[in-house]
């Protein structure tokens, strides 16, 4: 682990070489770091990418991916169906800067297709998608973007390369929060942005040395751990997701269950042409609106009550009135957001606490 903010240099004549870009090797923490390169090239290696570029936490690897590449009056379609943050990144922040967006469903790649402009450069989503956990043909959007000169991105957080790898399908970029399943463990923030080398590489390195939002050490360094046991870990919680889906399906209170391991889910084959297993993240509708759903989540002892995800402890929420709370009523209906629904992330605890955990709001 290298806490080192700055390196030192054998003479003047090494020093003004790392300056000039000449001579390989470390310069400042802000530009790279030992212990944030062995995270990058690991991580490389689990995407199959040729370049990864790590970054203080996932918002700043998507600020990075958009300021690095795009630039006014350039155009962005996206997933209707994203992480809040990234929603007000591309309405609130890049809007201003002249970078405009087009929301489309994520499921319908005609869609995409139709809002294609000629100054479009960058398609953007998630698979699954958060909550319902839609699924994205990734090689279908990867032929439309083809088309348009743009490039996809996918913000690979909820499965990870141990289930996904969206390169492959033909994506140009994978972009993760560190913060969730890379870390595992709900310790610290982290992102990061892989790819083609000739594409990102010098834009993202830029952006970060001039805009400061580096990994810390510390951070890649528990990170690093977290990789060590990614596999293992994406695969318990996935199996055990199953079973719980399975269990709520079945459940006479539970209306219904979306998860894309299900075959009851509409896009099951797509999914699992595309993932490995259907991933530790489901939702769930119960009857009787927010009063039963908030039951549910208040009689929870051993599911943490929190919007976040990627942890080993599972946590619950409900995300009408959480993480889609600033949505319009009537749209969040409209997406599928009932007042009914909850999110469960499944982490490592026995499976039969959690059903025991869940059926005690169900039930009572
Ligand atoms: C959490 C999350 C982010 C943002 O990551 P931070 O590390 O919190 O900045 C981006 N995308 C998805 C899908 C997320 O779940």
């Amino acid at each position: 682990m290298y806490l080192t903010s700055s390196y030192v240099f054998d003479s003047a004549a090494q020093a003004a070489a790392r300056f000039a870009g000449e001579q390989a090797g470390f310069v400042y923490s802000r530009y790279t770091n030992p212990t944030v390169a062995a995270f990058e090239t690991r991580l490389a290696a689990l995407e199959g990418a040729e370049c990864c570029v790590a970054t203080a936490s996932g918002m700043a690897a998507i600020l990075a991916v958009t300021m690095g590449l795009l630039k006014s009056g350039d155009h962005i379609v996206a997933s209707r169906s994203l992480f809040g943050a990234t929603i007000q990144l591309f309405n609130n922040l890049l809007a201003r800067f002249g970078v405009t967006t087009t929301w489309v469903p994520l499921t319908d790649p005609s869609a995409w297709a139709a809002a294609v402009r000629p100054n479009t450069r960058l398609l953007f989503l998630e698979t699954p998608s958060n909550p319902l956990t839609e699924v994205a043909d990734i090689a279908a959007l990867s032929e439309v973007a083809r088309a348009a000169g743009a490039l996809l991105a996918v913000d690979n957080c909820f499965c990870t390369p141990a289930l996904q790898r969206p390169l492959k399908l033909g994506a140009d970029i994978v972009i993760h929060s560190a913060t969730k399943y890379l870390d595992g463990q709900g310790r610290v923030l982290g992102g990061a942005v892989l790819g083609r080398r000739e594409q990102l590489h010098e834009p993202l390195t830029v952006f970060l040395r001039n805009a400061g939002c580096a990994l810390s050490p510390f951070n890649a360094w528990v990170i690093l751990k977290g990789l060590e046991t990614l596999r293992v870990r994406m695969q318990a919680q996935s199996l055990a997701t199953l079973a719980l889906a399975g269990w709520l399906e079945s459940h006479p209170r539970v209306r219904r269950v979306h998860y894309p391991g299900l075959v009851s889910h509409s896009q099951h084959a797509l999914a699992m042409r595309q993932q490995s297993s259907g991933g530790a993240i489901l939702s769930f509708e119960v009857d009787g609106g927010r009063e039963a759903a908030w039951r549910v989540v208040d009689a929870c002892r051993v599911i943490s009550i929190t919007a976040n995800l990627g942890d080993v402890k599972s946590t619950i929420t409900h995300p009408a009135s959480t993480t889609h709370g600033r949505v319009a009523p009537a749209v969040r209906e409209a997406a599928g957001v009932s007042e009914g629904l909850l999110r469960l992330a499944v982490g490592l605890e026995s499976v039969e606490d959690l059903r025991a955990d869940l059926g005690r709001g169900l039930d009572g």
